[in-house]
């Protein structure tokens, strides 16, 4: 196991955009002060306009400036060796503690570089040339859009984890019992690594029905619920969206899940409020 206690909590940044002002990524990491998170994973961008440099320069700063261990992505299919070469030399002089071996999404008008068809070839790719990063993978309770079903994309994942993934982190759900029947048959299907449980709270209605579209996430009734009662008050809907996933994480935990994943999307605020609901689960117990 990456640590020596479970159940692990970690973050999830972004760097800023390319205009954003510089001191946009102090401000959310500042606010993050008084969390306690085993690990923050910094995102990696796909996109035509993305800063090749963003992740690296951003994982170096969590780590010397705030002094916590760092996991940065990577996606692969728009990455020839050397692209991979060049980003992984810089995350190991960031001295990151993992990365996370992605293949990304598609782009309009991108054609892929034909390398790394799959986040599998990259792990392994990673697993040859640096044997001493950890390498993370993402896994989908729901399945993953573009797979056939279920089981299918657990097949694929099995793939990526024997090809050397030692932990996984899920795509966001808002129900936990698909998080946790994914898990059951994840396990049955020999699949034995840690995976966290991907959490994103809500923040307003159009992220909710996006998110439902484009990875399929199932809304149960009673957030539908409060989708509809507070649509069009974004305090009341944002204090429930805190409830929502303090209650989400106190039951995973409860049922002995190995982490939890939280997707701050650079709201520190959020994630503070989050922390002093749920952060005590995260501490071992003293007598
Ligand atoms: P893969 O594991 O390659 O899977 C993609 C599809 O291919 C699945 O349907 C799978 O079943 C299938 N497949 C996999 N292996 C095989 C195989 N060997 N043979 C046949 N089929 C196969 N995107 C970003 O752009 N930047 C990020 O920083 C980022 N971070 C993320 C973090 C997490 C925790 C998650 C869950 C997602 C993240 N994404 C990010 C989104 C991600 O890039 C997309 O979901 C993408 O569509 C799939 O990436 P993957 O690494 O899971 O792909």
């Amino acid at each position: 196991m990456y640590h020596d206690h479970t159940p692990i909590f970690s973050l999830e940044v972004f760097p800023p955009k390319r205009n954003a002002a510089v001191g946009t990524i102090y401000d959310t990491l500042d606010g993050l002060q008084g969390v306690d998170p085993d690990f923050i994973s910094v995102t990696y961008g796909t996109g035509k306009q993305s800063d090749r440099t963003a992740t690296a320069r951003i994982s170096n700063t969590i780590r010397q400036e705030y002094d916590i261990p760092v996991v940065a992505h990577l996606t692969a299919q728009y990455l020839d060796r050397d692209g991979a070469d060049e980003a992984l030399d810089m995350f190991e002089q960031a001295k990151v503690r993992g990365v996370l071996a992605l293949r990304g999404d598609s782009v309009e008008g991108r054609e892929p570089a034909g390398v790394f068809d799959h986040a599998s070839d990259l792990v392994e790719y990673i697993r040859s040339k640096h044997p001493n990063l950890t390498v993370f993978g993402a896994c989908y309770p729901e399945g993953h859009p573009e797979a056939e079903c279920l089981s299918q994309d657990v097949e694929n994942l099995k793939k990526k984890v024997d090809a050397g993934v030692s932990h996984l982190i899920s795509q966001l759900f808002y129900c936990n019992d698909d998080f946790l029947d994914f898990v059951r048959t994840a396990r049955a299907a020999g699949i034995t690594v840690p995976i966290e449980a991907g959490i994103m709270p809500v923040m307003n209605v159009g992220q909710v029905r996006r998110m439902g579209r484009i990875c399929g996430a199932h809304i149960p009734r009673a957030l539908d619920r409060m989708l509809d009662k507070w649509q069009d008050d974004k305090k009341s809907l944002r204090a429930a969206g805190i409830v929502y996933a303090s209650q989400q994480i106190s039951d995973l935990v409860a049922q002995g899940v190995d982490g939890v994943h939280l997707y701050t999307m650079n709201h520190p605020g959020i994630t503070r409020r989050i922390w002093q609901n749920v952060g005590d689960l995260f501490t071992p117990p003293t007598k």
